[in-house]
C-alpha cells in the first residue's frame, strides 16, 4: 500500500482546460471521494492517475515513486469502472485471474488469490459461471474481485455503482466500505452522488469546472462548506 501525491496537475484538450492545478495528498490507506457535477473533470483526473491520459503539466507520485511518465501497467494501481467490461466468453474465475495471468503469475498463486477474493466478496459459488449468468450486482463484485487479486497499491473507482438500481447501490456501497475497512488499500472513489460521498469518504474532494473547491472530512464539509457551491452540492443547511 502507499499514499498518493498529486501535484499541480493541469489538463487541456486543445483550448479547453478541464483540470486546473489540481493538487492533493492522500494518506496510505485513506478513502478519498472525488465528487462534483458531470463534466467537472473527475474521470479525467482518474485516467491521469491510471496513466490512461497524460497530464499537460504536473506530477503524480505513488508511495515514494514518481509515476508521471510510467505506463498504466507499471503503476501498480487497479481501476474499477462503471461498465464492468468483463470478458463474456471467460468464466468468473478466468475473468478475475486474467490480469495476473498476463503478468506471468503462476497458476497456483492465481487460484489462491482468486479464491480468497471470491470469498471476501461472497462470490465463491459463482466462479465457474460466465458473466451473462450473473446479475448486475454480481458482475460489479467480479469487477472488484479482478482489482483485488492484483493486490495493487491503490484502487481507482469511477462511479462503480452508477449502473445498479437504487437498492443494490445502497447495498454495494456498504460492501465497498466494508471491503475498505478490511483491506485498507488507498482508494480514490469518483461519484457525482453526494450521499455516496458523505457516507463513504474519509475525506471528500469537491470539484467544479476542473478546480478543487474544498477538501475536508464529510462532517466538516457539511458544517463548514467553503462556499455556496459546496453548500448547495453537499446539502448543508446554511
Ligand atoms: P466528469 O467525469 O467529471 O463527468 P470528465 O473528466 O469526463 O468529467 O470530463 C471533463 C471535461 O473534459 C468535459 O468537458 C469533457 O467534455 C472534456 N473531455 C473529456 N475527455 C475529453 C477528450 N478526450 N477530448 C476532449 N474533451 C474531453
Ligand atoms: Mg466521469
Amino acid at each position: 500500500m502507499a499514499g498518493i501525491r498529486i501535484d499541480s496537475v493541469t489538463k487541456s484538450y486543445g483550448g479547453l482546460t478541464v483540470l486546473k492545478a489540481f493538487s492533493l495528498d492522500i494518506a496510505d490507506g485513506e478513502f478519498v471521494v472525488l465528487v462534483g457535477p458531470s463534466g467537472c473533470g473527475k474521470s479525467t483526473m482518474l485516467k491521469i492517475l491510471a496513466g490512461l491520459e497524460e497530464a499537460t503539466s504536473g506530477t503524480i507520485a505513488i508511495g515514494e515513486r514518481d509515476v508521471t511518465d510510467l505506463a498504466p501497467g507499471d503503476r501498480d494501481i487497479a481501476m474499477v469502472f462503471q461498465n464492468y467490461a468483463l470478458y463474456p466468453h471467460l468464466t468468473v474465475r478466468k475473468n478475475m485471474g486474467f490480469g495476473l495471468k498476463m503478468r506471468g503469475t503462476d497458476a497456483g498463486e492465481i487460484d489462491r488469490r482468486v479464491n480468497e477474493a471470491a470469498k471476501i466478496l461472497g462470490i465463491d459459488h459463482l466462479l465457474e459461471r460466465r458473466p451473462r449468468a450473473l446479475s448486475g450486482g454480481q458482475r460489479q463484485r467480479v469487477a472488484l474481485g479482478r482489482a483485488i487479486v492484483r493486490e495493487p497499491l491503490a484502487f481507482l473507482m469511477d462511479e462503480p455503482l452508477s449502473n445498479l438500481d437504487a437498492k443494490l447501490r445502497v447495498h454495494t456501497r456498504a460492501e465497498i466500505s466494508a471491503l475498505h475497512k478490511r483491506l485498507r488499500v488507498t482508494t480514490i472513489y469518483v461519484t457525482h452522488d453526494q450521499t455516496e460521498a458523505m457516507t463513504m469518504a474519509d475525506r471528500i474532494v469537491i470539484m467544479k469546472d476542473g478546480v478543487i473547491q474544498q477538501i475536508a472530512a464529510p462532517e466538516v464539509m457539511f458544517r463548514e462548506p467553503a462556499n455556496l457551491f459546496v453548500a448547495g452540492f453537499i446539502g448543508s443547511p446554511g
